[in-house]
Formats: C-alpha cells, structure tokens, sequence
C-alpha cells in the first residue's frame, strides 16, 4: 500500500535503505544463525554449499563457488583462466575501480575501452578496435543491466578472447533470457551490503560451467590448498563466510521479487521524469532484463543539482565521478583527459536517483519534485 505520512513526502529519502531487506529476512536469519552458533561450524558448513547451490541454480550454472568479497571473485576468475602477466584485460573505462583492480592483481594489465552513449555498457565496435591487444575481456553489467553480450562475444570468439563478466551489480539480469555467467567462461559477482543481492558485510562468488576453473577458483581461495596442508599452489584466504551464507540463502529466495520491487520503481521514476527538461532517462538496452542496481540518470550542471538534492535530504549520488582510467590506480597505464570522451562526459552528467525495495511511491515523488525543481534552477 501507498504510505502518504508526511514524514515520508517531507524527510530524507537515502540512497539506499537496507533496513527494509534486513527487516524482511530477519526471523530467517536468525535461526540460521542460532543454527551456526549451536555447531560453531563458523567456516564452511553445510550453509556455505547450500548457497553455492541454490545460487548456482539461480544463475542457470553448473558451479558457484563463494569467496570473500567482490574483487577477489574478479581476479581469481581471470587467474583461473589462465590470465596473468603480461596480459591486456578490455574493460569499460566507467566501472568501478574494482575491476581493474582485479585486473591488475591478476598480474594483467587494463585496457580500458569507451562506451556507448545511450546505456553506458561497453561498446563492441571499441572492444574490437582494441581485440589485437588483449587476451581477454571483462565487461561490466553496470547498474543492473548486461553488457551487449551477443555482440562482445562474437568479437570475443573471432579474436581468440577469454570473456569474464564483472556481475557485481547484475543478480538476476539477463541478456537474450541467459543470466551473468552464461555468456563468458565465467563470471564474478558482489554480495557486498548494497547490491542487490547483499550480505551483511563482504561476500562474492565465481560462477561458471567449467569444471576445471571453478576447481582452480576453489584452490585459489582456501590457501592453494583442496586436501588440509597440501598446497599444490600459492593462494589466499578469501572463503564465502558462513553467517553471511545464511542472509544470502534467505535474501536468495526473495530476489526475484525485490528485483520486481526495483523495476516498478524504475517504472515510476519514467514516469513521473517523463518530459523534464533537461533530464535523460536511462534505457534498457535491445535484449535485456534489467535489475535496476541503480537509476542513474544525466543532468546539466550535475554537481549543483546533487548537491541541491543532497540539502534536501535526498541521497543521491554519483557512479562514478572520475572513469577509471584517470584515476591514480591506474595512472601507469598513461591515459590521458580525452582518451574515452563517452565515458569521460557521461561522467559529469550522471546522477543516481535513491532505489532500493521498499521504496515508497511518495518518496519517490518527493525526488521527483526536487530534482524538476533543481534541474529547472540550475539547468
Ligand atoms: C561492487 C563492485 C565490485 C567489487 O565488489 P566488492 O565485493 O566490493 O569487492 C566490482 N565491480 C563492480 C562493477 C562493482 O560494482
């Protein structure tokens, strides 16, 4: 039901609101909680499988298996197939710092490309200009939809490329009806709090239908090591953790449903923008189901609009402010202003409206309001 409370069309509207998915889970997790305490099985245990499962089943994939965080995912999926030094890694130049750091702690080196204007997803015809460089690609599947993956995997296939998906922000999109994971060797995902499938602190997963990569993944993140002090390969401690097994398996089951809750969301922001001056609205690109991680959407003047929204207590925000290839972290790869002008103009014009289940239909008209009004100001 519509609340109309006045708090609610008056008080700040956040960027995201995880009390809501917290509130809903809540009696799950706690037995499955009191489960993992009454056994202190707190690393691995029968939860930990069972979510590789249930996740894996979700993803239509044959392996799913969980490790710390998101970045660790990323770049034990690129070292699993076989990249390393030496090797240039395409990935759009406006993802998340994340995947090129992936990138470069698998010994790789980044090869950011440009996207396209409309949906901001990694643009084919760049990833092909580049393909006699690179061994492998990693696009991203950014605010909840999938990169044109038909088209990269076709570049991919006539230039001999390995495909990872960065999926961390894309739990239950598809592309031509095939979710993350299907369309490369394999795919790293994010549970982190805010995504839309999140933990209650760092989680990730690789998914894949190789048996030898989610083998190699599975090593990579328990010590090198598959029997207890054989390490056959240097790796790292990056488990799935066992409590946060718990939230997953109970927020799993309800994802598609809160992923419905975003996308109505979606619909009301077309709605209620539809016309603004001044204000672009995100697309879905040809083929896609779209998960709405984020509603971004391109303003002039965007800094004094945010920051007009910000002092009316709505939280909006900016994914991301400066594209990766002029970032410091990657400033040895010697790109320069001007390199990926999509990439570089779209990130001074977009904004990130709240979304998140549970967001109210007046909240979402108080954003609405706020930003006609700043737009119309500033504009
Ligand atoms: C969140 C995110 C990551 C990294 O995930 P962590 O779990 O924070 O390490 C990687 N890529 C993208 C696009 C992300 O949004």
């Amino acid at each position: 039901m519509t609340t109309l409370d006045s708090s609610l069309t008056t008080g700040p509207v956040p960027l995201v609101d995880l009390g809501v998915q917290r509130d809903r889970v809540a009696g799950e997790v706690a037995e499955g909680f009191a489960r993992v305490l009454a056994t202190t099985a707190f690393i691995g245990g029968p939860d930990v499988g069972a979510f590789e499962e249930e996740f894996a089943a979700a993803t239509g994939r044959v392996h799913c298996v969980g490790v710390g965080n998101g970045t660790d995912a990323l770049e034990f999926a690129l070292r699993a197939c076989g990249i390393g030094a030496g090797d240039g890694v395409a990935l759009p130049a406006n993802t998340f710092v994340a995947s090129a750091e992936a990138v470069l702690r698998a010994g790789a080196r980044p090869v950011p490309v440009d996207v396209d204007d409309e949906h901001l997803l990694l643009d084919p015809a760049a990833l092909e200009a580049v393909a006699g460089e690179v061994r492998a690609v990693l696009p991203v599947h950014l605010f909840g939809q999938m990169a044109p993956m038909a088209e990269i995997a076709d570049v991919a296939a006539r230039h001999g490329l390995v495909v990872v998906e960065d999926a961390a922000q894309a739990q239950g999109a598809t592309h031509r009806g095939v979710p993350m994971g299907g369309w490369g060797s394999a795919a790293g995902t994010s549970f982190y709090p805010g995504k839309n499938l999140g933990a209650f602190g760092d989680a990730g997963a690789v998914t894949t239908d190789d048996d030898g990569i989610a083998r190699t993944v599975r090593l990579l993140a328990n010590h090198g090591s598959e029997v207890k002090y054989q390490h056959p390969v240097l790796g790292f401690n990056s488990r799935l953790d066992t409590l946060q097994a718990v939230v997953l398996r109970a927020k799993l089951r309800r994802l598609a449903e809160w992923n419905a809750e975003r996308a109505a969301a979606a619909q009301r922001y077309a709605v209620l923008l539809d016309g603004v001056p001044g204000v672009r609205l995100p697309g879905v690109a040809p083929g896609n189901e779209h998960v709405w991680h984020l509603y971004v959407v391109r303003v002039p003047a965007r800094d004094a609009v945010l920051a007009d929204l910000n002092a009316a207590g709505i939280g909006a925000g900016v994914h991301y402010p400066v594209p990766v290839h002029l970032t410091g972290a990657l400033a040895p790869g010697g790109h320069a202003a001007g390199d990926f002008p999509v990439a570089e103009r779209a990130a001074g014009e977009i904004l990130s409206l709240p979304i998140y289940p549970g967001i109210t239909a007046a909240q979402q008209e108080r954003v609405a309001a706020v930003l006609t009004g700043a737009v119309a100001r500033r504009g």
